[in-house]
């Protein structure tokens, strides 16, 4: 498969260039929106053309898919265009500012008949597909509950327009939230119906929250509490989920990496469990491109991303507000 990046972006540097290419695609070109920095992210990580026209970069007829990873305001013009030219659409999460936007591309990627996906990288982590297995064959019973623990210290190096520009899509809520609301579904099956929430700024950055903790109610009747944050230097990341048979308690699984434990604790007492320690971004790659040959579907497609969307806009709503919010999915 060929790609074009949209966005000359650190997450397609640091992961993308290389799972792209690790499942056998090329990378022909990047858009940016410097013409001097398109230049040199093309010349350092071995891509043939940098474009400030994205027209232009759609116009070429090599070009399979493509994979945008810009600022959040921009994924949805970017994506329409894309979608209109017949690429396949790899598209980074949020997948817009307005749950409207996010629809609108999905529902143009379907009348077009193109793939299109979502990149929530934590459902593809070994040990979020051994959890899911878990819950899935019964082993801890009937879910009560789950607690997401999700606050991380934002690198300095990262301190830029997720901390300070709203416009941009700015905010924890729309950077973490976001993949703790797709992480949640993936393993339950099911939808948030409700949330209430609290969100905070510490400063670190300005007009944005940095930190935000919710509660959802599921149609189950499990209860879900998730916590994000920008400013915990030392917390760690993890899931857990509280069933009536046992509970699973996964430390150090909210990352980009393949990396920490699972223990099952039931009757019979704790059990590690172990699980596969691949890629996550090539594991979804590797889907992606199933999905584009036909043969199966992405790991999270659009409509996981509209709805990993509806729940975050939710909880920011339900921050501000200080109500419950119902979450809207938009029909889907
Ligand atoms: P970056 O800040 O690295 O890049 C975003 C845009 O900022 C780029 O498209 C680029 O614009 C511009 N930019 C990049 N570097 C510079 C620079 N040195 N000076 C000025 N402008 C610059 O963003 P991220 O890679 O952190 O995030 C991009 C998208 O990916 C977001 O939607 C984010 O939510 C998502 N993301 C997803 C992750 C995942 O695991 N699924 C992880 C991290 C991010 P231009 O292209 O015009 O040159």
């Amino acid at each position: 498969m060929r790609w074009a990046l949209i966005g000359a972006s650190r997450i397609a540097s640091s992961y993308m260039i290389e799972a792209i290419r690790a499942q056998g695609g090329d990378i022909l070109s990047v858009l940016s929106s410097d013409a001097a920095r398109g230049e040199g992210y093309a010349r350092e990580n071995g891509i043939g053309r940098s474009l400030t026209d994205l027209d232009q970069l759609l116009a070429d007829d090599s070009v399979d898919a493509v994979y945008i990873s810009t600022t959040n305001e921009k994924h949805h013009a970017q994506a329409l265009a894309a979608i209109a030219a017949g690429k396949h659409i790899l598209c980074e999460k949020p997948l817009a500012m307005t749950l409207d936007d996010a629809c609108e591309m999905v529902r143009a990627a379907k009348e077009k008949g193109v793939v299109f996906a979502t990149n929530h990288h934590l459902r593809n982590a070994g040990s979020h597909l051994a959890i899911r297995d878990l819950i899935r064959s019964g082993r801890i019973g009937e879910v009560l509950s789950a607690r997401v623990f999700h606050a991380v210290h934002l690198p300095e190096v990262l301190q830029g327009w997720r901390i300070n520009d709203a416009a941009a899509g700015g905010g924890v809520i729309p950077d973490i939230t976001v993949h703790d609301a797709d992480t949640v579904r993936f393993h339950l099956g099911e939808d948030p119906q409700e949330v209430v929430a609290k969100a905070g700024a510490s400063g670190m950055g300005q007009g944005v929250e940095d930190s935000v903790m919710s509660v959802w109610s599921m149609p189950s009747g499990a209860m879900v509490e998730s916590h994000e944050s920008f400013t915990h230097p030392f917390a760690g990341t993890g899931i857990e989920f509280h069933g009536t048979k046992g509970s699973l308690f996964a430390r150090n699984v909210m990352t980009q990496e393949p990396t920490g434990e699972i223990v099952l604790v039931d009757a019979d007492g704790e059990h590690a469990i172990p699980f596969a320690k691949h890629n996550l971004y090539e594991y979804a790659l590797g889907l992606f491109k199933g999905a584009v040959a036909g043969t199966g579907a992405p790991s999270a497609d659009g409509v996981d991303g509209i709805k990993s969307l509806a729940v975050a806009l939710a909880v920011r709503e339900a921050a501000q507000t200080g109500q419950a919010v119902t979450v809207n999915y938009g029909g889907f």
